[in-house]
């Protein structure tokens, strides 16, 4: 890759909520996995999401097990195997629309590459409907066991050889993906597709193709 403009050579992008809708995953967590507790338990559908989701909530996002598909099955007790069961939901892989395009243009001037916090079971599913547009995916919670971090913004620098000021990183998390990634030295911009926040930002953005008006600059 040759330099660009401010010494931009990738580009990272979250995957839900960035690339994708929260579609998929909200099928396999908020409608799929209570399905299976329902038919398992002999119990009704809305008794088996009151106590998965309360059970969602007592371990929380900050913690790994949320992720993680195979101890939601063996907590739960189900006869599943988790990769087929994920399969079968991939066509509610949603990208958000712009995104395609966006990538297709951009994927010639820069090395493409996803930061995510989805478990790699998830994130392969999710970015299969993306064929060979990215170079590198990774899991953050599959492949070194953290959230998003400012040492895994690190960590995955050093392993594509690259210097964090080399690379812009986008996602739909304020604190995940902006303010951490900045933390590593990045060059991060906030995904803000509902202008959620009153608060305006140089490197805040509405949808992908501002950003890459804005990368472009
Ligand atoms: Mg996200």
């Amino acid at each position: 890759m040759t330099n660009k403009k401010g010494g931009i050579t990738t580009i990272s992008f979250d995957s839900d909520g960035t690339l994708v809708t929260q579609a998929f995953a909200d099928l396999v967590w908020h409608e799929a996995l209570p399905q299976q507790v329902a038919e398992s338990w002999g119990i009704p559908i809305e008794e088996a999401k009151k106590k998965l989701f309360a059970d969602y909530e007592s371990i929380g996002s900050q913690r790994m097990e949320w992720y993680d598909l195979a101890y939601w099955i063996k907590r739960y007790r189900l006869n599943l195997n988790p990769k087929p069961f994920v399969l079968q939901y991939k066509d509610a892989v949603t990208p958000f629309p712009e995104v395609p395009e966006v990538l297709d243009d951009l994927k010639d001037e820069y090395s493409l590459i996803v930061i995510s916090n989805s478990a790699r079971l998830f994130l392969d599913v999710t970015m299969s409907c993306f064929k060979d547009c990215f170079l590198r995916t990774f899991s953050t919670v599959s492949d070194f066991g953290t959230m998003k971090d400012a040492e895994s913004y690190r960590h995955v620098c050093d392993i594509m050889g690259i210097m964090p000021r080399q690379v812009a990183h986008i996602g739909d998390s304020f604190e995940l993906d902006y303010v951490r990634a900045r933390k590593a030295g990045i060059r991060a911009f906030f995904l803000d597709r509902q202008h959620r926040r009153r608060m305006r930002g140089r490197n805040f953005v509405a949808d992908l193709k501002e950003f890459r008006s804005r990368i472009r600059r």
